[in-house]
């Protein structure tokens, strides 16, 4: 059986949720995204894929879904008003309070699936806290993986559209129709930065920034070819990729030694 946890009856938890059940919980952000997307970009991308993997492995797989954790780390947006963001401590004692109560069922399997970039560091750690406070197997999953943690971004993009750039507006503009500005995006890729070996996004330096250290608009990456097609494509190429972590990751268990 499968559903979102927030829908089952307080005393029906223990028939529902087993040491098999497997427990979502995705991340999103509320935090600038430049110009021409809403700040609502990283919460409706987590939320939107979290609900397309429970309609693709909700028969195969005991999978719960948690109610959406919208808002989270984000300060290196909060020189923009609006943007909501805990604190690093505050996102920890958050975690580590979800992960408590999670840990009062039979679960034992509790994955964070990120839609946020700026969380990825403080979540791997988050992971391991869990692990030794509540005895929880964690794991983290991202429907696309951040370029400043790894993963890749487009060519014209020098490797660094990791906000608001190509393929994000173009997730955005296919889960949300009509919501993107088009006509405000334009290219922001801080070429000069991929000419250095090591202080790079993704690069084996790590350097502290904040959006606005790139540009007084926010975004980082070349948003002006982005189209739902393109986000189509992204979206269910992720779901697909995600399915198959979900399913290994239900199976996962360390071995006894
Ligand atoms: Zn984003």
């Amino acid at each position: 059986m499968s559903g979102r946890l927030a829908d089952i009856t307080g005393p029906n938890i223990p028939e529902k949720i087993s040491d098999e059940s497997v427990i979502l919980l995705p991340v999103g952000a509320i935090e600038q995204h430049g110009p021409h997307l809403p700040m609502s970009v990283d919460t409706v991308i987590a939320e939107e894929t979290s609900n397309a993997l429970l309609d693709s492995l909700g028969n195969e797989m005991d999978l719960w879904l948690l109610p959406t954790l919208s808002i989270s780390k984000s300060n290196e947006h909060t020189w923009s008003p609006g943007t909501l963001s805990y604190s690093s401590n505050t996102m920890m004692s958050v975690l580590d309070d979800i992960a408590k109560c999670v840990s009062t069922t039979a679960a034992r399997r509790l994955v964070i699936l990120n839609g946020h970039g700026g969380n990825t560091s403080l979540l791997i750690t988050a992971c391991r806290d869990i692990r030794v406070a509540h005895g929880l197997l964690t794991f983290l999953v991202h429907p696309s993986v951040p370029p400043a943690s790894g993963g890749t971004s487009t060519e014209e993009e020098m490797g660094m559209g990791i906000h608001g750039g190509l393929n994000e507006t173009s997730v955005f503009a296919y889960l949300r129709p009509g919501e993107v500005q088009m006509e405000k995006a334009i290219r922001r890729v801080p070429e000069w930065m991929a000419e250095n070996k090591w202080v790079k996004f993704g690069g084996k330096v790590q350097f502290g920034w904040t959006s606005k250290d790139f540009g007084i608009e926010g975004f980082i990456g070349d948003p002006t070819g982005a189209n739902p097609e393109l986000g189509k494509e992204l979206f269910e190429s992720a779901v697909e990729s995600l399915s198959g972590q979900l399913r290994e990751i239900s199976r996962f268990d360390f071995q006894e030694n």
